[in-house]
């Protein structure tokens, strides 16, 4: 693989949890891979997968609400018997988040895997884990939009944004600080008014998880989405959150550089909506889970995901922006 950009410092390594094994869509697989597994008779190999069909129309199959290949131990029975070569694609993928934009090749790592904010630190360097995917044909987004939306009413030229995107990462990188700094920071680097209003971005808080609590009571009771419906009870509490240890804030630096530079606010229409939504979900795995954010905000990762919420999350982002420049 070519060059590739990672955010400054980014560590990852596998703490082998399991959690990306569960909750989510387990395809499509490559027609070649099942078409190896056939030839290795996978379901000689491994019982569970001789028990029920281990694949439906190019997607693994679940058992016991995991992927039907994932051992007790949380290792992948694939990976552990015939090598990281005989997986899916994105299962090899998984955290890598790629991007081309007009500098090249970006890589980072995703906020919903569960080992992230443990591995962050300590891990390998995110740029090594790239060597992972040698062999696996991976669809590369680009970005190249005439211009950038800062905010809905506000937007730059494509080049003045990459010009932008790097002085953002540095000033960020630079600071060790709360995230509400970080997005005081971040406004500034961005040209936007420097005033808050942090009674205004609460409603907007209000407005999205009071959306968000309406859609999950529709949902059909199963254990992720009581689970979610506990976080979401629990975050209408709306009060300051706790400091965050030194390691937390290194891993919300980090995520928010990688949000920046993976461009992860293209799906929500601008920057300040997707940094809205991410410092949201800061806030909100703060309030639920004091001692341990960074699991808390992973698993809500994993729920923003979900395919109801995420369009909802998408047309919430006028109260998003509020939250960007108000908190
Ligand atoms: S969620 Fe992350 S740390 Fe956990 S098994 Fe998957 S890749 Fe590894």
């Amino acid at each position: 693989m070519s060059m590739v950009r990672t955010p400054r410092d980014a560590r990852w390594s596998c703490t082998r949890c399991g959690a990306c094994c569960r909750s989510f869509t387990l395809g499509p697989v490559e027609p070649e891979i099942i078409a190896a597994l056939h030839a290795a008779d996978i379901a000689a190999l491994w019982p569970p997968a001789a028990e029920a069909p281990w694949q439906v129309d190019g997607y693994l199959t679940h058992r016991d609400g995991a992927c039907v290949f994932l051992m007790g131990d949380q290792r992948c029975f694939l990976h552990v018997t015939l090598g990281a070569a005989s997986k899916p694609g994105f299962c090899r993928q998984f955290p890598l988040q790629l991007i081309r934009d007009p500098a090249g090749l970006v890589a980072t790592a995703r906020p919903d895997c569960a080992g992230f904010s443990r591995s962050h630190r300590v891990g390998m360097p995110l740029a090594e884990s790239l060597s992972d995917l040698a062999g696996v044909s991976v669809s590369v987004p680009r970005f190249a939009p005439d211009v950038v939306q800062i905010r809905p009413d506000r937007a730059v030229s494509l080049s003045d944004w990459m010009a932008l995107e790097a002085r953002l990462l540095a000033d960020l990188h630079a600071l060790d600080a709360e995230p509400d700094v970080l997005l005081a920071a971040a406004r500034t680097t961005l040209g936007e008014p420097g005033e808050r209003n942090p009674e205004r971005a609460r409603l907007a808080m209000r407005a999205v998880i009071a959306a968000l609590s309406a859609v999950l009571s529709q949902a059909p009771d199963d254990a992720f989405t009581d689970k979610m419906r506990a976080f979401a009870t629990k975050a209408a509490d709306m009060q300051a959150p706790l400091p965050l240890s030194a390691s937390d804030r290194s891993y919300f630096n980090l995520l928010l550089r990688s949000h920046i530079q993976g461009k992860s606010f293209v799906p929500y229409g601008s920057v300040a909506a997707g940094l809205g939504l991410l410092v949201l979900c800061t806030r909100l795995a703060r309030l639920v889970s004091p001692d341990d954010p960074g699991t808390a905000l992973s698993a809500w990762s994993r729920f923003a995901l979900n395919r109801t919420l995420h369009p909802l999350l998408s047309r919430a982002a006028p109260a998003l922006v509020d939250i960007f420049r108000w908190l």
